[in-house]
């Protein structure tokens, strides 16, 4: 029997590891197969978070984190939670290499996914020019031309670090004014490779085995037009990932976990979530571990008083 299991291992997931390692609860975090270090594991240089005055990238950041969860002794699991039951008592937590867990209390991370346009063949021209993580894929498009959609940070961010690669970087929002920072916008606005489609929504993609360009639809005068491409990189930002939840734990009407007030209790004694899959506005990986500790110091609270 475990005292607490930590599903996620994004900033929240591996701050509620450090506070519980620490306070001697020995948390098993369960950090994914595949997506382990979450969101940062796809981002280039994070500028904003306190303490790396120069600067870090996403993945070295993430392995701090790691790194700290596991010195005080937090037993970190490489697999994908696929089931879980949340008694108000034990809960039961199934892994899909077949691992099945009891424990007292349980943190979840879960975080949110990239969102998709929405438009046909977009899954199967997945990884054949239309990509999401400008990090993973920036560099097969070296001296080619590439559309970023979106007007948000993230949209922001991939189209500046995609001029190290590509010659040409459109970048296609929906409306005539960007929602991301002012730094962003302002740096994407200088970038002389970058030329700014406003009005404009994706509404088809062309290619067969790859894709070769996209439809056009302006937003204000419903005219379309054809744009050739070789690649699209979609940042129209996330979705909490509340599958595994969903049918146990009250949700907030935009689908995300709902807690008590400013901490992270659920609507399930000894269930707490924090990170963005709690998190409608900020989503920030520093506001993410703050989330992160507040889980940590519930549970130790919350187990302390069922002892
Ligand atoms: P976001 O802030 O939610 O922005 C999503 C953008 O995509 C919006 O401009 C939205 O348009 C557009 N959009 C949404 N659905 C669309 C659709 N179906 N078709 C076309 N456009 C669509 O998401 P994000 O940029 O991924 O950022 C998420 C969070 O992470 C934010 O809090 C952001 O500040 C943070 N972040 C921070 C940094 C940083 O500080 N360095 C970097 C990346 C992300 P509208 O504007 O019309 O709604």
């Amino acid at each position: 029997m475990h005292d607490v299991i930590i599903i996620g291992s994004g900033p929240a997931g591996y701050t509620a590891a450090i506070y519980t390692a620490r306070a001697g609860l020995k948390p098993l975090l369960i950090a994914s197969s595949v997506e382990a270090g979450g969101e940062l594991m796809k981002t280039t240089e994070v500028e904003n978070y306190p303490g790396f005055p120069e600067g870090l990238m996403g993945p070295d950041l993430m392995a701090n984190f790691q790194a700290q969860a596991e010195r005080f002794g937090t037993e970190i699991l490489m697999d994908d939670v696929v089931e879980v039951d949340l008694k108000p008592t034990i809960k039961i937590v199934k892994t899909g290499n077949g691992k099945t867990f009891e424990t007292r209390s349980v943190i979840l991370a879960t975080g949110a996914a990239y969102r998709e346009l929405g438009l046909p063949r977009e899954k199967e021209l997945s990884g054949h020019g239309v990509s999401w993580c400008a990090t993973c894929d920036g560099f097969f498009f070296r001296q080619k031309t590439i559309a970023v959609v979106g007007g948000g940070d993230s949209a922001m961010e991939e189209a500046n670090f995609l001029t190290r690669f590509a010659d040409k970087v459109y970048l296609i929002h929906r409306r005539d004014s960007f929602k991301a920072s002012k730094i962003m916008q302002e740096r994407a606005l200088a970038n002389p490779k970058i030329e700014v489609i406003w009005n404009t929504e994706i509404s088809q993609l062309h290619g067969e085995a790859k894709l070769t360009g996209v439809k056009l639809r302006n937003t204000v005068d419903s005219t379309t037009k054809d744009l050739e491409l070789d690649g699209l990189f979609i940042a129209v930002g996330n979705d909490p990932r509340v599958w595994l939840v969903e049918n146990q734990l009250e949700l907030s009407p935009e689908k995300f976990i709902k807690v008590d007030g400013r901490s992270s209790r659920t609507s399930i004694s000894g269930v707490f979530a924090c990170g963005d899959v709690i998190d409608p506005t900020y989503r920030q990986a520093i506001t993410a571990a703050g989330s992160g500790c507040v889980a940590a110091l519930d549970a130790e609270h919350y187990l302390q008083d069922a002892h």
